[in-house]
């Protein structure tokens, strides 16, 4: 399936995730990732699936279900696939739902990929770096893909988009939490001059065990530095769009495998299908796996956890 959700979303509302790319091919391989380790790290731009198919799929999702947005997501970096801008344009003749690009903003130095997003209604890429080292600290980029090219293709996107653009600040405890990171962060996102910034902090498992968002004194430091900014360290709330999933088990692993779950929220799915015992038999069977992170336990697929 290349659908998922509606999932709640801290800054989107009911959000209707949208995947163009197999789990998980990535430009970045995050030391906080939610996904776990990148298994194919690359910069080539592919069509990696029949793009009628997917936008087959958003069309039967949106006759059966209510969505405050779509969004170009998924399993790695978007903008990698060839198919985003047809499909942003498909979704624009279709639906007058608005659409977001949740992008790493990693290969926007392409001209053909600022083109294709020029039709999104919301863009909102990553800077969790002012520098070089910080950049190779954090994000560990493929090898062709080089801090002030990247920053450059922000810069230059903003210029020429004329969409909002939220831009999105991870924040990793002793790696880009310190008052020089955060001035270089600030001086790239003063370059970029995005509509909004947003400071948010890992709360689901990360890629590297030792990944740990700041303590809430340095976050409040953090905001007084990068200026005027929103900040989500909170956990969303609200139900998942169950009716495109024929039971819980495969709600749990097809939700669970783009947006890790907690345990109540798996079991709230479970109640939704009334198949008690569906988590623990998953369990049992090694479907899924128990990890704890900040006291909160979550449910991951079992190759998320051999990826990690
Ligand atoms: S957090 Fe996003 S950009 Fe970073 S590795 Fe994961 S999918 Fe890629």
């Amino acid at each position: 399936m290349f659908i998922y959700g509606p999932v709640p979303s801290r800054r989107l509302g009911r959000s209707l995730g949208v995947s163009l790319i197999p789990a998980k091919t990535c430009t970045y391989s995050c030391v906080y990732c939610q996904l776990g380790r990148t298994n194919r790290l690359q910069s080539r731009r592919e069509s990696f699936f029949p793009k009628e198919r997917v936008l087959s799929e958003i069309r039967k999702q949106l006759s059966i279900s209510e969505a405050d947005f779509i969004s170009l997501v998924g399993d790695g970096e978007p903008t990698l696939s060839l198919d985003i801008g047809w499909l942003i344009q498909k979704c624009k003749e279709n639906t007058d739902r608005p659409i977001a690009v949740i992008t790493n903003g990693s290969i926007l130095f392409r001209p053909d990929v600022r083109d294709e997003l020029m039709a999104a209604d919301v863009v909102i890429p990553s800077l969790d770096a002012g520098s070089e080292e910080v950049f190779r600290a954090v994000n560990r980029p493929h090898g062709n893909i080089e801090y002030d090219r990247m920053l450059q293709g922000q810069v230059d996107f903003r210029r020429e988009y004329k969409g909002q653009i939220w831009l999105e600040v991870m924040l990793v405890h002793g790696v880009n939490d310190t008052e020089a990171a955060l001035k270089e962060i600030r001086s790239a996102a003063g370059q970029i001059m995005p509509d909004r910034l947003y400071i948010t902090t890992p709360i689901r498992p990360p890629a590297e065990p030792w990944v740990e968002p700041p303590p809430p004194d340095e976050i409040i430091r953090a905001q007084q530095i990068l200026g005027q900014s929103f900040t989500i360290d909170e956990r969303e709330s609200g139900g998942f769009g169950l009716d495109s999933f024929s039971g819980a088990r495969q709600a749990i692993l097809e939700i669970g495998s783009r947006h890790p779950l907690r345990l109540e929220q798996a079991l709230e799915i479970e109640n939704e299908f009334a198949e008690s015992g569906t988590v623990e038999m998953m369990l049992k069977e090694k479907k899924l796996v128990k990890i704890s992170y900040s006291a909160i336990e979550y449910l991951l697929p079992d190759y998320f956890v051999r990826n990690r």
